[in-house]
């Protein structure tokens, strides 16, 4: 048997890992060959988080199918084949020393991708498969006589029994990632449930959240809501709410929490189906912001940006007193209407979005191969017996934290090992 993966990432790396070992183990003859377009593997390994690659998650399988949503179901099995533990277990074994920050976030101990890369290169190749860069693969199709496929790489038609879909997203073109495996799919019968960008800076904010551009925020809650309809009455829960950091920048908002909410955004088919909020003092439950506000109020003669600035960094303060019309009062000085508007400022501050940064700047992809027809046991096709499809083409996109990368490296394990042990029924076709 031969097997083609396409694309040398997380999930076309270890799905070749784990195709080349189950081979071996179970003494099944079997040729492995990775196809990546590029001149170096795992291109997207090299860069994430910041050049430190933080490769899964420290929580069990049902915090990693929390952060993919209505995704997460879909990796139950994938996750019970490949958890967390497991993926640092591996890394561990492989010579990648861990670490977990306070966060969850587990990194290499050196803080070196390249480590992380390196590592899942040779698991890859000492179990045996080959690993050719250079080779973009142009096109894909079935192989009409043997019911295997045909593979179209610098001029060449290659055949394969089976193959393996490891092509990722549309996110960061310039890596490679342009999205034609979308094309490949669709025309073997696949839906595509439409990309779009996801964990993608968000565009928007007024004049003075573009004057504070450089702020960050270590813990603010951001939540999207659905904006009602035809004078429904307005949502009490958000879509999403996630806290963490948030940074405010020249063009709009950036940070873990306004990249993990962007994707609900960019699933309304307009901006302005959904609005962005910060609550600027989660700590802080909004009566005890009414009743801190109250307890200014008798204080008398302070400054009110001077007693925001307990809450806030300095310019945020400031730049929020100055949009509230509360500048050079104190708080006893403050008409209701202001200190009103102070308080909801602080718990519930609406920032405009118009758009995101888009692909070019997306982190990853939402969207992609539907669920549905893909077999979460094994990843192979519903359609297309004897293709496997794992990764970020899939339509799966989690939460910033190591989970995309822990989706990629399960899914792409179970795509392997399942490559060369499913009994596959070769129809021929055409
Ligand atoms: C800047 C940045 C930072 C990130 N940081 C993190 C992080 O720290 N933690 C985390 O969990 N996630 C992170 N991600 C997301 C993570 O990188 C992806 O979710 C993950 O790489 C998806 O793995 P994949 O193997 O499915 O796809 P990819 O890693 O995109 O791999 C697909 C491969 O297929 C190749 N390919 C595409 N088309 C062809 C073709 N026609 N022929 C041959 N080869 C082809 C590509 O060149 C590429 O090498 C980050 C993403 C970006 C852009």
């Amino acid at each position: 048997m031969n097997i083609a993966v396409i694309g040398a990432g997380a999930a076309g790396l270890m799905a070749a890992a784990r195709a080349a070992l189950t081979a071996r183990q179970s003494g099944i003859d079997c040729r492995v060959v990775v196809l990546e377009k590029n001149r170096k593997a795992g291109v997207k390994i090299l860069m994430s988080g910041g050049t430190r690659c933080n490769l899964t998650h420290d929580c069990g399988p049902e915090g990693i199918m929390e952060a993919f949503g209505r995704g997460g179901a879909f990796l139950r099995q994938a996750l019970a084949a490949l958890p967390p533990i497991e993926v640092v277990r591996l890394f561990n074994g492989l010579g990648v020393a861990t670490q977990i920050e306070s966060t969850g976030k587990v990194f290499p101990s050196s803080n070196r991708a390249v480590d992380v890369r390196d590592a899942l290169l040779k698991y890859a190749t000492d179990a045996g498969a080959e690993v050719r860069l250079d080779c973009a693969v142009k096109s894909l199709k079935r192989e009409p006589q043997s019911g295997g496929f045909v593979l179209e790489v610098n001029g060449d038609f290659l055949p394969f029994d089976r193959v393996i879909v490891t092509v990722g997203g549309k996110s960061w073109p310039g890596c490679g990632t342009i999205g034609e495996g979308y094309q490949w799919m669709r025309d073997f019968g696949h839906t595509i449930v439409p990309p779009r960008p996801a964990l993608v800076p968000l565009v928007g904010g007024t004049e003075w959240m573009h004057e504070i551009s450089g702020v960050t925020l270590d813990s603010v809650t951001a939540s999207v809501w659905s904006v009602p309809q035809d004078g429904k009455k307005p949502p009490k829960k958000p879509l999403l709410a996630r806290r963490g950091g948030f940074l405010f920048t020249h063009f709009g908002f950036s940070g873990p929490t306004a990249m993990d909410v962007s994707g609900i955004i960019t699933a309304a088919a307009r901006p302005q189906e959904t609005r962005l909020t910060l609550d600027l003092v989660p700590d802080l439950t909004t009566d005890q912001v009414i009743r801190w506000v109250e307890d200014q109020r008798r204080g008398g003669r302070r400054k009110v940006s001077a007693a925001i600035a307990e809450l806030l960094p300095r310019r945020l303060a400031d730049a929020v007193t100055e949009s509230a019309g509360a500048t050079e009062v104190s708080f006893a000085e403050l008409p209701r209407g202001k200190s009103d508007a102070l308080i909801q400022s602080l718990k519930q501050l609406t920032l405009p979005v118009t758009g995101t940064r888009g692909f070019d700047k997306a982190e990853v992809t939402a969207g992609g191969v539907s669920l549905k027809e893909v077999d979460p046991r094994t990843m192979q096709s519903r359609i297309v017996p004897g293709m496997f499809i794992a990764g970020e083409i899939l339509d799966l996109d989690g939460w910033i934290g190591g989970y995309n990368f822990q989706s990629a490296f399960s899914t792409g394990l179970v795509a392997g090992t399942h490559a060369v042990t499913s009994e596959v029924e070769v129809t021929c076709v055409n």
